[in-house]
């Protein structure tokens, strides 16, 4: 049998186990996807599990995305850009370090008829999701981005990262006025993860209009409250569960060589397979 690990802490909660355990299932694949419970002081000896030969590759999820590079062998072209990991894959005997956030973020805003490109945009947190999500928007052709996040030092850290790979990137940091002309705004907070379901992202004093485009990256619950406001006030609402499914089905294929069975339904559910759907979260 062939394993997948999850390394990161917590992770008792992740929804990867089932998303990918029904693919192998729904493929007829003897592998099996598995959650490594990795505090700070145990990162090493978790990559080091991962270079045994009974693991084909892992995902890394908070709080390691960034620190695990140190302990690999190399980093894809997009991870070494973005600065941040989340899949581990092995390559002619080398652990190499990939970014599968990126695609996933963007194809679930293709997927609901969005093209950012030329587009105004508020990304609110400035974490690792929302690294991800600055540098597909900037690689997507977007206006501007502006970031908005708790600790002000943290966006402009995130702003001097992109700046030099995006030079005509109109890029700005902590001007929450920016949310008046927005026409897409992401929440890459863990503002409104459960269970703090009753929490929203959005500063105080700032409306979303109608027309814009909301997208939020939590996907439990599937719609967070701040989804619920944007969408009374006539906004374009987009879930986590796209992205979450999107960027866990690119993992599977670097893993496996193989498609994940993904399928979108036209109720707008997600299935992997006939076992796995994201209506369920
Ligand atoms: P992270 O690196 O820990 O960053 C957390 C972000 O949330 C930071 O910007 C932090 O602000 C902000 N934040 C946390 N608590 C806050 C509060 N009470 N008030 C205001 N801001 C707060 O986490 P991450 O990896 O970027 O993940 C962020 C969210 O995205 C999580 O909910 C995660 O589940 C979700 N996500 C979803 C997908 C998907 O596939 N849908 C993929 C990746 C991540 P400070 O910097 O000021 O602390």
């Amino acid at each position: 049998m062939k394993r997948t690990l999850l390394l990161g802490y917590p992770v008792a909660h992740s929804l990867s186990p089932r998303l990918h355990n029904a693919a192998f299932s729904a493929l007829g694949m003897d592998w099996k996807y598995e959650l490594l419970e990795t505090p700070g002081d145990r990162l090493a000896q978790a990559v080091a599990r991962v270079r045994e030969p009974d693991c084909a590759g892992a995902n890394i999820t908070i709080p390691h995305k960034l620190a695990v590079a140190e302990w690999l062998d190399g980093l894809g072209e997009t991870a070494q850009q973005v600065g941040a990991v989340n899949t581990l894959v092995k390559r002619n005997g080398r652990l190499i370090g990939e970014n599968t956030d990126i695609y996933g973020f963007m194809r679930a805003l293709t997927d609901a008829g969005v093209n950012p490109r030329g587009m105004r945009v508020v990304v609110l947190g400035a974490g690792g999701a929302a690294r991800a999500v600055v540098f597909a928007l900037a690689r997507a052709g977007v206006f501007s981005v502006t970031i908005l996040n708790r600790h002000p030092e943290r966006a402009q850290a995130l702003a001097n990262i992109v700046r030099p790979y995006f030079p005509n990137l109109l890029l700005a940091t902590n001007s929450s006025d920016d949310l008046k002309y927005a026409e897409l705004i992401v929440n890459a907070t863990s503002v409104g993860m459960w269970p703090h379901v009753h929490a929203s992202p959005m500063p105080a004093g700032y409306r979303i209009r109608r027309g814009t485009v909301v997208y939020d990256l939590v996907y439990r619950p599937a719609e967070t409250r701040f989804l619920k406001e944007a969408r009374a006030a006539g906004a374009k609402t987009i879930g986590g569960i796209g992205m979450l499914v999107y960027q866990g089905a690119a993992a599977f294929k670097l893993w496996t060589g193989r498609e994940a069975p993904v399928q979108v339904t036209g109720s707008g559910s997600w299935r992997v397979g006939e076992e796995f759907q994201c209506s369920d979260f």
